[in-house]
């Protein structure tokens, strides 16, 4: 990216950040002054565009409660009954929950804001580190199809949408080694196995290694374990392996493979030969800075796994975004993982905030995790005694419910999203993200959340440390038909210095896992625990390739390789039974809790 362009981005930033109010109430007007006559507004605001009128009025919602109205839209119904903007494409969320994907109405405003994030932040990553011009990144893209709805427009993930964006074609693609062909290619282990074998040939090129997710790391080194040696061999004899059939994904690839390259070839073979793989990026790609993978949220899972790939090479969270709105970027990319904030743009859409308790903690897990929606804090809201606030009057440590109002016909509409306020970059927020509502463990009362449980592991995971085990994925369930119920974890093990697949499982280690879990829940937990109301956690350790599985599943039910998240609580029987399947050690949680 040139200098004078990074520079004008960076300077688009400092001054929206700036007026964020100014931004906010900008882009309110003119969602009100455009869509005040469609159905839905006109209901509440009967023409009306005061925005107290619009705040007073107009209802904070959840996907169910507008479905009807989108639902609409995709069987042909004109949009105006949601937004007078041209609809251009419905995107699909991921379903991360394992439910249905959502629609949510795009239009050109939405594209062009969706590729911006990246261009945005392409500027604040030059700023913060030198050279990448002088290379390129290693990124694991990978398109989905697209399908048609009976409106005659199509629907696909946000992913897809923005890859054939003109943005990305024109500017960002040129930052990356594999040819967009490869990129859009549906074929997606024929595409992966092109973008490795670009990236290794083109090895000393490689300044950065990314995807956007971190869950489709583990999917791309488990890709690499089954095809290292038809990857080698087809370097050393300069001929692309015959299961390469996709023209789209063959054709471009001659130009890579023009001969034979044995020096090459002998270079990577003892790297993939070591028994080790500790470290096995920075050897094939020495020249990489860093790792570009989101690993906030429930994504933290991958950090271990990254690390121990990578030889602990700086990861970067780039940006937050959702199928409904972007939200923001994180302007300080080289802070720990942990520590990552991201600053919200407000020029992206109107966004309000539904506080959520934090002086209690226990009353406010309860609070924003009862299920099917935070009731108690919308009885709040409604009865006066709490409010909702603006972006610019969200307070330093508090934790919030994020709600967003778009030109493209969702109105105080709730993301499902907990963040937490970290600081200020100029007159805008930066936001933590805590987790996504909804998604938590229940047996009777008891309610464990997303965080609560990722905590309660890393607790747990110090025990693996001396053993030489590492944890590279996890996911749970809530066994509801034991008497009493309890919790189920899913635990994919490696180890450190071995790629073999048998695994010798100390019980003792393992219980005292299980135990270091509940230990580490909340009170409610360990209180139901001690009354026997939830009965013992148990730990279900399973082979190593085990969630790559879990994700192709979830991958052939319609969600997007690049915007696949573990789910960190599996509530799909043929999910839990593809974990099952792969077993390989049970432990339970022994004693007493103290
Ligand atoms: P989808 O629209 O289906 O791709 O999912 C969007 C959701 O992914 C958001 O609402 C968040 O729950 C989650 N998400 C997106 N970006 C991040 C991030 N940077 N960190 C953690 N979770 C994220």
């Amino acid at each position: 990216m040139e200098k004078s362009r990074i520079e004008y981005l960076l300077k688009k930033i400092e001054e929206q950040t700036s007026n964020a109010g100014e931004e906010q109430e900008k882009i309110l007007e003119n969602i009100l002054k455009r869509n005040a006559e469609t159905d839905y507004l006109n209901k509440f605001l009967h023409g009306q565009t005061d925005k107290q009128l619009f705040k007073k009025y107009v209802p904070v919602v959840t996907y169910e409660d507008i479905k009807s109205y989108i639902d609409r839209i995709v069987d042909g119904e004109p949009p105006n009954i949601l937004t007078t903007e041209t609809i251009t494409e419905f995107i699909l969320s991921s379903g991360t929950s394992g439910g249905e994907p959502k629609y949510v109405l795009s239009t050109a405003d939405c594209s062009q804001k969706r590729a911006s994030i990246p261009m945005l932040m392409e500027a604040v990553m030059h700023k913060h580190i030198e050279g990448l011009d002088k290379g390129k990144g290693m990124y694991l893209l990978f398109s989905n199809p697209d399908f048609d709805t009976p409106s005659g427009l199509k629907a696909r993930m946000f992913s897809s949408s923005y890859l054939s964006s003109p943005t990305f074609k024109t500017t960002l693609f040129k930052t990356v080694t594999t040819p967009i062909e490869i990129i859009l290619s549906l074929n997606k282990p024929q595409s992966m196995y092109c973008q490795l074998l670009i990236g290794l040939i083109r090895r000393h090129e490689v300044l950065r290694i990314g995807t956007i997710f971190a869950s489709t790391f583990p999917n791309c080194i488990k890709f690499l374990q089954d095809h290292w040696k038809d990857i080698c061999s087809d370097i050393r004899t300069g001929h692309l392996s015959d299961w390469i059939t996709e023209p789209d994904c063959r054709t471009p690839m001659l130009s890579f493979l023009l001969e034979p390259n044995s020096e090459l070839a002998d270079l990577l073979e003892p790297i993939f030969k070591n028994e080790s793989w500790e470290g096995i990026i920075t050897k094939l790609w020495p020249k990489a800075k860093y790792i570009d993978a989101i690993v906030t949220g429930s994504m933290s899972q991958y950090i271990g796994l990254i690390d121990y790939y990578s030889g602990r090479l700086p990861i970067i969270s780039t940006f937050y975004n959702s199928s409904e709105a972007c939200f923001g970027i994180n302007m300080e990319p080289l802070n720990k993982p942990w520590d990552v904030s991201y600053t919200f743009l407000p020029n992206m859409a109107y966004f309000e905030f539904i506080p959520v308790d934090k002086e209690s903690p226990q009353k406010a897990q309860k609070l924003h995790f009862n299920g099917v929606s935070n009731e108690e804090s919308i009885e709040k809201l409604e009865n006066g005694s709490a409010q909702i606030v603006d972006l610019v009057d969200v307070k330093m440590g508090q934790f919030y419910e994020v709600v967003v109002t778009t030109l493209a016909g969702l109105y105080r509409y709730r993301v499902g999203d907990i963040l937490k306020v970290t600081g200020f970059h100029n007159k805008s927020p930066k936001f933590q993200f805590v987790e996504r509502q909804n998604v938590a463990l229940s047996i009777d009362r008891d309610k464990t959340s997303e965080a609560d449980l990722s905590k309660a592991i890393k607790a747990a995971e110090i025990e693996l440390e001396p053993h030489g085990f590492l944890l590279t994925a996890y996911s749970s369930f809530a066994d509801t038909w034991s008497i009493p119920g309890r919790y189920i974890l899913f635990w994919e093990l490696k180890l450190r210095d071995s790629n073999t697949d048998r695994l010798k499982l100390d019980s003792n280690t393992m219980e005292q896992c299980c135990r270091r879990v509940e230990e580490s829940l909340d009170f409610t937990y360990r209180l139901y625990r001690k009354m026997n109301l939830i009965g013992p956690l148990e730990i279900r350790v399973v082979k190593f390739g085990a969630f790559d599985e879990l994700m192709n599943f979830f991958v052939s039910r319609g969600a997007a390789p690049l915007q696949y998240k573990t789910p960190c609580c599996l509530k799909i029987k043929e999910a839990i039974e593809i974990l099952d399947s792969r077993v390989v050690g049970k432990f339970f949680s022994n004693g007493n809790l103290a």
